[in-house]
């Protein structure tokens, strides 16, 4: 094969080389020597794929990829440490929905920490302790009384959540690599209100044939049903290598979302083909991201309409993610031309404030007034005047402390990560418990 012709090339060169009388042209090999590795790496496909990782280990790097993360579960790796990266980095998002521990943002990380010092990573309280201290907190945890296994958690039917109407509040998962459809459902899932179908298509050859996305659209589909499955056209944002793509992905550029429909209009239509073949399988709900005109919203309409004619199905809804400021602006417009909207809170917070998703910031960790306060309550109240239901389905949809806002704001359908929902769940009863207890108060 190629790798074994190059080696041996590479093998009679370096004895050449080493004949050259010259030192300084001798020591051109070292440029030469480079060349041949870097050729060998890429016909191994796999470069700078993570390798020797054991179970139980934790990694330390200033940033990963998608890929990375997919690789550090795979090899039961117990948590993540990154020197940069938000609670919205693409890559954390995927450890919270694969069940990773992760802590981002830790500056320093690197220096501070080698091959043998001993870490403790609390990943949902953002803690990493090192050396004694880290030592001392496994030894409490290790003497602490054993507890007993953590009860099954409430059917959702038993802590149904309404708001002072009598509305009920909707908690969908995130669909991200993989999903138990009974775990979820036991979390209190109530449908899929986001599926990231890029991980579909990560670290193929070629993109996934209509025969095949359709039997696993309807796969899910009728797992969740009647339970609304969620399904977002291939968004190509976060962190990846282009050769983790399929061949017919590479040399975009950036292309997020629904842009893909002008570059790669075939990639789309075999999506929504497949969609459109899968939908009778139960509820589904095509979701656009990345729109950011409304024209790509009636062209991608037209082309799911042309697909529904064809194979003689119903239309399925479908709806926008507002995540890029620019439809923010023309809000009335987008509801009036969508079945439904649903805040991706995590880009639009990084465009609205202009900070990269990858950057540790704790505005954007936090929730930014703009978009907690603002932006939020503008789609909602767009929502409202056309009739068409918001959710939101980026990370500030699953952190408690904003729990009380997001409901005051109007929203009633949330979209997160299942094993984020007990807490969110308790979390959306005690705001709506106090805001009960403030009315009767106010009379
Ligand atoms: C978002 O941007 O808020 C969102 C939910 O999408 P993603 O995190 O996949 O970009
Ligand atoms: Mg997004």
């Amino acid at each position: 094969g190629a790798e074994r012709a190059l080696k041996q090339t590479l093998g009679e060169l370096a004895q050449r080389f080493a004949q050259l009388r010259s030192p300084e042209f001798r020591d051109l090999w070292r440029d030469v020597e480079g060349i041949g590795s870097a050729l060998l790496a890429r016909l191994h496909g796999d470069a700078d794929r993570l390798v020797g990782v054991e179970p139980g280990d934790i990694l330390v790097a200033r940033s990963v990829t998608i890929r990375d993360v997919i690789d550090l579960c795979a090899a039961g790796a117990a948590a993540l440490v990154l020197e940069e990266g938000s609670l919205t980095s693409h890559v954390v998002v995927l450890c919270r929905s694969a069940g990773l521990a992760a802590v981002s943002g830790v500056r320093g990380a690197l220096e501070a920490i080698d091959d043998e010092t001993f870490l403790f990573v609390d990943g949902d309280a953002g803690v990493v302790l090192v050396g004694e201290a880290a030592r001392s907190r496994r030894n409490t945890e290790a003497s602490a009384p054993t507890t007993a296994p953590q009860a099954e958690p409430p059917s959702p039917a038993a802590s149904r959540l309404v708001d002072e109407t009598g509305r009920a509040i909707v908690l969908r998962a995130n669909l991200d690599i993989d999903l138990d459809a009974d775990r979820a459902r036991r979390l209190g899932a109530d449908g899929v209100g986001l599926w990231r179908t890029f991980y579909l298509y990560l670290g193929r050859e070629t993109v996934p044939s209509e025969d095949e996305l359709a039997a696993i659209f309807a796969g899910t589909l009728a797992e969740f049903a009647p339970a609304i499955v969620t399904v977002r056209l291939l968004d190509l944002s976060g962190p990846f290598a282009e050769r983790e793509l399929p061949h017919e992905l590479r040399g975009l550029g950036d292309c997020r979302g629904v842009r893909l429909m002008e570059q790669r209009p075939e990639v789309m239509d075999t999506q929504l083909r497949a969609l459109m073949r899968a939908s009778a399988a139960g509820r589904l709900r095509i979701l656009l991201p990345f729109v950011s005109e409304l024209e790509e919203i009636t062209s991608i309409a037209a082309r799911a309409r042309f697909h529904a004619d064809d194979l003689g199905v119903a239309m399925p809804q479908i709806g926008v993610m507002i995540e890029v400021p620019a439809i923010l602006m023309q809000i009335d417009d987008v509801a009036a031309a969508s079945d439904f909207l649903a805040v991706g809170s995590n880009d639009l917070t990084a465009l609205l404030l202009a900070r990269s998703r990858d950057a540790p910031s704790a505005r954007s960790d936090t929730g930014a007034p703009a978009v907690l306060f603002e932006a939020i309550r503008r789609v909602v109240e767009a929502g409202e005047r056309h009739g068409v239901s918001v959710s939101i389905c980026g990370e500030i949809a699953s952190q408690p402390m904003h729990a009380a806002a997001l409901l005051a704001s109007g929203l009633r359908e949330f979209s997160i990560a299942p094993r984020l929902m007990p807490t969110m769940r308790a979390a959306m009863a005690v705001a709506l418990g106090s805001a009960a207890r403030n009315r009767e108060l106010l009379g």
